[in-house]
């Protein structure tokens, strides 16, 4: 099942989601399942639960684009480790479309998040894995890109997305 993607503006993205406690279940392999599709037909490279308007802690990403499926992440409850390094690149975000920023992340980052069946696991990532792990945990602590950009650029998007609402092309 495809979800529509929630925009900025709906609370349940500037929420922090709730911690996932039950695993395995036909429940959560249904929700990933239907999240590696709404990413796929949205065209992102990561998506969050709280995208779909779900207020739980789980992401997942395919920096692949759907081309090599063992590119396939499920990042439940994930933590930040550790980041070194620094890299610069535009960002976008499924929900705040039509605008991109220039960003700067971590260059290599280590994630630690629980599997579909509940396993611990640690994983390190360069380039833009490494800018999708910090940018999809952001979301599941209700932080979007735009909070690490300048305020005055920041303002901009919010002015424009504004004007979109009002005239009823943002929803
Ligand atoms: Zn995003």
């Amino acid at each position: 099942m495809i979800y529509p993607i929630v925009k900025y503006g709906d609370p349940v993205l500037e929420t922090p989601a709730d911690t996932v406690t039950e695993f395995d279940t036909p429940e959560l392999n249904k929700l990933l399942a239907d999240m590696f599709e709404s990413m796929y037909a949205a065209r992102g490279v990561g998506l969050a639960a709280p995208q779909i308007g779900i207020g739980r802690r789980i992401a997942v990403i395919d920096c692949s684009n759907g081309e090599r499926p063992e590119e396939k992440l499920v990042l439940i409850n994930p933590e930040i480790v550790r980041v070194e390094g620094m890299q610069s690149a535009e960002e976008g975000c499924l929900s705040i479309p039509g605008f991109r920023e220039n960003v700067s992340r971590g260059k290599k980052v280590t994630v630690k998040a629980q599997n579909a069946i509940g396993e611990w696991f640690e994983m390190t990532g360069d380039e833009l894995l490494a800018r999708a792990f910090l940018h999809e945990t952001d979301h599941l602590n209700g932080r979007l890109y735009i909070a690490h950009v300048s305020v005055l650029k920041r303002d901009l998007i919010k002015r424009k997305i504004r004007k979109l609402a009002k005239s009823g092309e943002w929803s």
